[in-house]
């Protein structure tokens, strides 16, 4: 089940662990593509350098806060011509350094765009997404407009 759920978020990722916890769902998913794109020249490499993980907080499932540990790649470019030596895999569900999915982002500025930081906060807890009142302060200007 968890690997279809992982999928609606992105089809190239795969579930490797799947914890279910008393206020938490845990998710360790990872990129099934064999190669990275290098964001600055569009050269594909597999040629890994490092990986590490990032904790990610997605949208709640079952009223459980969600977390996604996502193993990141590191890659050579062994383009001679790009001006870089290494680079990071990217995913489309999130940005760069990233701590929240877009999809969780929508939903916070979704909810706090008619309401007070801390009222919002309140909200979002008792919908299991954990968000401080700053943090709402700064996406909702970030995405000003977006919601109309
Ligand atoms: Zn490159």
């Amino acid at each position: 089940m968890e690997q279809q759920l992982i999928k609606l978020l992105d089809k190239d990722l795969e579930c490797t662990d799947f914890k279910i916890k008393d206020t938490q769902v845990i998710m360790a998913v990872r990129s099934q593509k064999r190669e990275g794109i290098c964001p600055y020249c569009g050269r594909p490499s597999t040629r890994i350098h490092s990986r590490y993980e990032r904790e990610i907080q997605d949208i709640p499932f079952q009223d459980k806060q969600t977390i996604l540990l996502l193993k990141v790649r590191k890659f050579f470019c062994d383009d001679p011509e790009c001006g870089f030596k290494t680079f990071t895999e990217r995913f489309d569900f999130v940005r760069p350094s990233g701590k929240k999915t877009d999809r969780l982002i929508e939903k916070i500025v979704m909810t706090s765009t008619r309401l007070s930081s801390v009222s919002a906060a309140c909200l979002l807890k008792a919908d299991s997404v954990k968000v401080s009142k700053s943090t709402i302060n700064n996406l909702l200007k970030k995405n000003a407009g977006d919601c109309g």
